[in-house]
């Protein structure tokens, strides 16, 4: 089945809400590439930045609007006008609408000891702020969502006063009014019934959820809400927020479709979780949690006896769901098994033909194992794993080879200066070339000496820029020195493309990764199909 049949809409922060968690850096490009991975999966809402607070969230917003989102509905968030203001003349609500979405979210206050204490106004001129502004935005032809502060917390302290706040918003042309729980101290039980209360005092809009983890109840408390009939779930992919975190997305959308039948996604989707979880770990360089439910590495692993010989049996005695209706994979812990199933979907993610039983497919199959021993992660690595599968499909010819590399980083505390240096020598059908770049780090001086050496013969490597760069030390299997992983993300201006290599040494981990991404580029352009037993002695050469 390829459609949803419920009504609940997902509404995606991670790169607002999410992003002011502790440790978690967004470029814009990371912004960029993220959001268009949040509509590719089907979210509703994205949430792409606070436009008022910085340069970043506005460049965001210029970007954003030259992407074709397919299904999501982009929204700027902002908050009401100040306080004995006129709208009109407010600057914050200005830039809200220059954002140029088709939906604003409004944060707004709900809590009468908030509107006395911390914004230090009336609690009518609190109501009018709310009114004014939902009502300019709505006539400026923007879909508003109400996000109110503190909602439970205000509604603990003064039920009227909150509840007034809600209909104010919802008076005003609001399309759903978000019940936040902002300092996650809530229980599920006060959750589901603040928001029947709330819900029986609205008219015209729906009800939202949003929550925080701070008492490890964040999915919990979402999940309450809509129990109790908000129709709008708001939260961070991998539970991404201050302090604690959110409402962790990847987990409330697994328990909304798999445990409260509730349809937010097509199955397809659904089988793509997993992946979403680990590309947008990758991006924001958090190691992914392994513990993390229904998709984390761990999900479904077994290991001893009892519990493997049963799941080998019957894999639903010790598995409350199947793998891979999130795209999880059970794990037997001694002797692990690759997720092939994984493995074939990507494959097809990226239109590459891949029959299950193939040769092809098992060589792949066997090449990934290997590899991901060795600390490879394909996950967030498309191009890397694109040049793999090509490579046991026979669609790869090799456009250079390395002879050998030499990088020297000189570093004088007199004289105050740091130099890098990399000299390349590449063979290019038989030919040698030779070239010194410098640069600023030892990857930057290596990647200006490939491009100068490969450049004429393919002048088409011009366009081609190093965009991020993103190092991870990783633990050792072997129980010996530590790998490192790099991952690189390059650009050739219309489009991105995402490399990996892992290796003892940082330079030819940078190496690896780099070399892919030049590849992966040229591999595109060109339709070569070569011999296949040249391409069994490439890929044994690769590993
Ligand atoms: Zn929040």
């Amino acid at each position: 089945m390829s459609q949803t049949n419920s009504n609940i809409t997902l509404y995606d922060t991670t790169l607002r809400d999410g992003a002011q968690g502790e440790g978690i850096h967004f470029s814009l490009a990371d912004k960029l590439r993220i959001a268009q991975r949040l509509d590719a999966f089907g979210m509703t809402y994205i949430e792409g930045g606070w436009p008022g607070s910085n340069e970043k969230d506005i460049d965001f917003f210029r970007e954003a609007k030259k992407l074709k989102f397919k299904h999501a509905k982009l929204a700027a968030f902002g908050s009401t006008r100040r306080a004995n203001a006129k709208v009109e003349d407010d600057k914050q609500v200005a830039l809200l609408l220059e954002a140029g979405t088709p939906v604003v979210t409004l944060v707004c206050k709900t809590s009468k000891l908030h509107v006395e204490e911390i914004l230090r106004t009336t609690l009518d001129e609190n109501l009018a702020m709310i009114r004014d502004t939902v009502r300019y935005l709505v006539k400026n032809g923007r879909e508003v969502i109400f996000d109110g502060e503190h909602t439970f917390d205000g509604y603990k302290e003064d039920p009227a006063y909150t509840t007034a706040c809600y209909q104010a918003a919802d008076e005003a042309g609001a399309s759903y009014l978000v019940l936040c729980d902002t300092n996650g101290g809530s229980l599920p039980s006060e959750i589901a019934k603040i928001t029947s209360a709330l819900l029986a005092k609205v008219k015209k809009a729906k009800l939202g959820i949003h929550t925080h983890d701070d008492c490890g109840l964040g999915v919990a408390n979402a999940l309450a809400g809509i129990e109790a009939g908000a129709l709008q779930i708001q939260g961070t992919v991998n539970g991404y927020g201050e302090r604690t975190g959110n409402c962790n997305l990847v987990t409330a959308i697994a328990n909304l479709q798999l445990k409260m039948g509730l349809r937010v996604l097509p199955d397809d989707k659904l089988a793509q979780l997993r992946d979403l979880s680990l590309f947008v770990d990758e991006v924001a360089n958090q190691r992914p949690s392994g513990r993390a439910p229904f998709v984390g590495s761990a999900a479904f692993a077994h290991k001893g006896g009892i519990h493997v010989n049963a799941v080998n049996k019957l894999a639903r005695s010790y598995e409350h769901i199947s793998p891979e209706l999130v795209g999880n994979h059970q794990r037997v812990l001694v002797g692990e098994l690759a997720g092939r199933a994984n493995i074939m979907l990507k494959a097809r993610t990226l239109g590459l033909k891949l029959e299950e039983k193939s040769p092809e497919a098992l060589k792949v199959l066997e090449q990934i194992k290997h590899l991901e021993n060795e600390g490879y992660e394909f996950e967030a690595a498309d191009a890397s794993f694109e040049l793999l599968v090509r490579k046991a499909l026979g669609q790869y010819k090799p456009f250079f080879e390395l002879v050998e590399y030499h990088v020297s980083i000189r570093k004088n505390s007199a004289h105050g200066f740091d130099a890098c240096e990399a000299t390349i020598k590449l063979s290019v059908d038989g030919e040698k070339v030779y070239t010194v770049a410098e640069g600023d780090g030892p990857v930057n001086a290596l990647d200006a000496a490939v491009r100068a050496a490969l450049i004429r013969f393919y002048p088409r490597l011009e366009s081609m820029k190093l965009v991020d760069y993103k190092v991870r030390i990783i633990d050792s299997t072997s129980g010996t020195a530590a790998k490192t992983r790099v991952f690189i993300e390059s650009s050739d201006g219309d489009s991105t493309w995402a490399t990996v290599g892992v290796s003892y040494d940082i330079i030819e981990a940078s190496w690896l990764a780099l070399r892919d991404s030049v590849d992966y580029l040229l591999a595109r352009e060109s339709k070569i199909h070569i011999d296949i037993s040249e391409i069994v002695a490439e890929s044994t050469k690769l590993l």
